[in-house]
């Protein structure tokens, strides 16, 4: 098998935050372990989906993948070359093969510059081509992702929110990347254009080949645009696999219960049909042993003590979870 595009291992995120007590010396910052022992890998041309409750972590993950924000531990790797290490030179041309699609389309952009001026940017930045050519290729790209021509004199707030999340992916398409990171890249748009945008993202991925980690609390999303998925709680990964081995089959009990809440299902009783019981804690206050055991129909004793196992294959999926123990010769 083909070594991955992006591989993380053991890779965790712990940042301070400053709390108002802290702020008035009446404290200390809370350490929030954001992300914490994340094996993943994203292979060429593959699409990824992060799936999880808000707050998990899937965005400090996607960010931290990119780093763009840094890591704490572990390690990273794209195309064979460890990506902690990169200088600030090779840290830019990084750039130009991985790129992320953002979850605020308007936020994202520079709201003085118009459609032409943001995208007309990266090439100059990047100098992908001479500055004669510049014209061409934004009005290339605009057609690509399906904005007219028309719209390059408009700036952000005479776009709608599609035209805007349009804008956001072209600029991230005009340095040719081999992977995007998008983060929750819909879920702040109508209900009428998402489906617009998730075939954009369908069609790039296919006809460009690019390696595609796309984040979401939205399964059915996932379901339909990802060739794999994994789940996230609490900033660990507990399942990663193959989606359809992974929705027709879900090993962990927290994926059983975030399949079970989904709106429609094709697997009529064959899943135990329990919604998922409570909120997730926070990540300042993580439950010793499984962090899931507090919401857990199947925790045993051992889950509120003993460290989450290793992965554990089963099948074609990976899972972390005492009900899948490794065997005593492992
Ligand atoms: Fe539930 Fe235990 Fe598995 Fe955690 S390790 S998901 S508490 S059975």
């Amino acid at each position: 098998m083909s070594e991955p595009l992006l591989l993380a291992e053991s890779l965790s995120v712990r940042f301070r935050r400053t709390t108002l007590a802290s702020l008035i010396g009446r404290g200390r910052p809370d350490n929030v372990q954001a992300v914490a022992d994340v094996h993943l890998a994203v292979g060429r041309g593959q699409s990824v989906g992060l799936v999880g409750e808000s707050g998990c972590g899937k965005t400090t993950l996607g960010r931290a993948l990119l780093r763009l924000i840094e890591p704490s531990a572990g390690r990273l790797m794209f195309d064979g070359r460890d990506l902690i290490t990169l200088s600030e030179s090779d840290l830019f041309a990084f750039r130009r093969r991985a790129q992320m699609v953002f979850q605020d389309p308007y936020g994202s952009l520079n709201p003085r510059l118009t459609v032409e001026e943001t995208l007309s940017e990266v090439f100059s930045v990047h100098r992908l081509c001479p500055v004669s050519k510049i014209r061409e290729r934004v009005r290339e790209l605009m057609q690509r992702v399906g904005l007219s021509p028309d719209l390059s004199t408009r700036r952000p707030y005479s776009l709608s929110g599609g035209q805007c999340q349009r804008v956001g992916i072209a600029r991230a398409l005009a340095v040719g990347p081999e992977l995007i990171i998008a983060d929750e890249p819909v879920s702040a748009l109508d209900v009428s254009i998402q489906a617009q945008i998730l075939n954009l993202f369908e069609t790039l991925q296919h006809d460009m080949r690019l390696s595609l980690l796309f984040i979401s609390h939205d399964l059915g999303v996932v379901r339909h645009l990802c060739r794999m998925v994994a789940v996230m709680y609490l900033g660990r990964i507990v399942e990663f696999g193959p989606t359809e081995a992974v929705f027709e089959s879900p090993r962990h009990p927290y994926t059983q219960a975030l399949i079970a809440a989904m709106p429609r299902l094709d697997v009529e009783g064959s899943l135990p049909r329990r919604g998922l019981a409570g909120e997730p804690p926070s990540p300042v206050a993580v439950p010793p042993g499984c962090p899931f055991h507090p919401r857990c129909p199947e925790a045993m004793p051992v889950c509120r003590n003993d460290p989450v196992p290793e992965e554990r294959v089963e099948g074609r999926v990976k899972v972390r979870c005492h009900l899948y123990p490794l065997p005593m010769h492992a």
